[in-house]
C-alpha cells in the first residue's frame, strides 16, 4: 500500500495511492487516524482498516491535491547514513570538501542529524537562497520509516521494525558541510529534507536488494545505483542505532547516498534556480522539487 498526506481545500489528512487518483480513506472511516504519524504509530491492524476502507473510499484525482511530505513532522530529526556507497565516499574524499575523515570507506557506519524542520514535499521548492555559499547539492536516498520500537536489536529481526520506505532528497549546503565539521548545519537548512512522495508499506516494497535508484537534473541522469551496494545494509544501521537509543516509531532514516552528486563533478555542478531535480525508487515512484 502507498500511503500519502494530501490536501484538497480542507485540512491535511492520510490518503491512498491508486494509480493517478487519491483514495480519501478517512471519508469513509473517520476513526482513521488523520496524520500518517497517527498511522505508523497505531497499533496493530491500522493498516487492514485502511484497506478496507480504501474500496469505497472517494477518489480524488492526483493532480487536483497537494500531496505533503508523509511525514512533515517525524519522530525526532531525520537521521542519516554518511558514506555508504563505496563510490560516492571515493567522489566525497576526492572533492576536498570532506573536513572530518581521513579514512575513505568508513569502517563504522557514519551517522549524523537532518533537521526535522527542513522537510518539504514533492513539488515543493527547495530554496537555493537559504544556503549563503551558493553550493547546494543534492543526494537521492532511500528512506527508511521506523514502525515498531527498536532497542537493542539483532540485525537479523530489525527489518520487523520497520513500517515502510519512502524518498529523501539530503539536500546539502557543501561549503556549510566543509565549515562546521559536524554536519548537521550544512545538511539542515530550511526545505533541504525533501521526502515522499508517498511511503510504501514494507510489505509491498520487498527486497531493497533488488530496487535502484535514479537522480535526474533537468533530465539529465546524475545518480543511478543499486540499493545492493550499501556498505552498510538496513538491518545493520538499524542495529548500530538500536544498541544505544531507542528508536521509536516514526524515526525516519535516511540511509545514505550513491555516487553521481554534484561535487562528484569537476568542477562541481551544483544546484541553481530554475533547476528541477527527481529523485526515482523504483516501486515508490517519484519525489520531484524545483530549486528556486
Ligand atoms: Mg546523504
Amino acid at each position: 500500500m502507498k500511503l500519502v498526506t494530501f490536501e484538497n481545500g480542507s485540512s491535511a489528512r492520510v490518503g491512498v495511492l491508486d494509480g493517478d487518483l487519491v483514495r480519501d480513506v478517512t471519508a469513509v472511516d473517520d476513526s482513521l487516524p488523520t496524520s500518517l504519524l497517527g498511522v505508523v504509530t497505531a497499533a496493530d491492524g491500522v493498516l487492514d482498516r485502511i484497506r478496507q476502507a480504501t474500496s469505497a473510499a472517494p477518489a480524488v484525482a492526483l493532480g487536483d491535491v497537494t500531496v505533503h511530505a508523509p511525514l512533515p513532522t517525524p519522530t525526532g530529526d531525520v537521521i542519516a547514513v554518511g558514506k555508504n556507497y563505496p563510490d560516492h565516499a571515493k567522489e566525497f574524499a576526492d572533492s576536498g570538501f570532506d573536513a572530518t575523515e581521513k579514512e575513505v570507506l568508513p569502517s563504522h557506519p557514519i551517522i549524523f542529524g537532518k533537521s526535522g524542520s527542513s522537510i518539504i514535499g514533492t513539488a515543493a521548492p527547495i530554496v537555493s537562497g537559504n544556503d549563503p555559499t551558493g553550493t547546494t547539492d543534492y543526494e537521492g536516498e532511500l528512506g527508511v520509516v521506523i514502525g515498531r520500537e527498536a532497542r537493542s536489536v539483532d540485525p537479523a529481526n530489525a527489518l520487523d521494525h520497520v513500517f515502510g520506505f519512502t524518498i529523501i532528497n539530503d539536500v546539502t549546503a557543501r561549503e556549510l558541510q566543509s565549515m562546521h565539521a559536524q554536519w548537521f548545519v550544512g545538511k539542515s537548512p530550511d526545505t533541504f529534507c525533501p521526502m515522499g512522495p508517498c511511503i510504501v508499506t514494507a510489505d509491498e516494497f520487498g527486497d531493497v536488494g533488488s530496487a535502484s535508484l535514479r537522480t535526474v537534473v533537468n533530465g539529465e541522469v546524475r545518480q543511478s545505483y543499486a540499493l545492493a551496494d550499501m556498505i552498510f545494509d538496513i538491518p545493520t544501521v538499524i542495529a548500530t542505532l538500536s544498541a544505544v537509543m531507542t528508536l521509536r516509531p516514526g524515526v525516519v532514516i535516511a540511509t545514505g547516498t550513491g555516487p553521481g552528486v554534484g561535487i562528484g563533478f569537476d568542477p562541481p555542478r551544483f544546484l541553481r534556480p530554475g533547476d528541477v531535480v527527481d529523485v526515482t525508487v523504483d516501486g515508490i515512484g517519484t519525489l520531484s522539487n524545483p530549486v528556486v
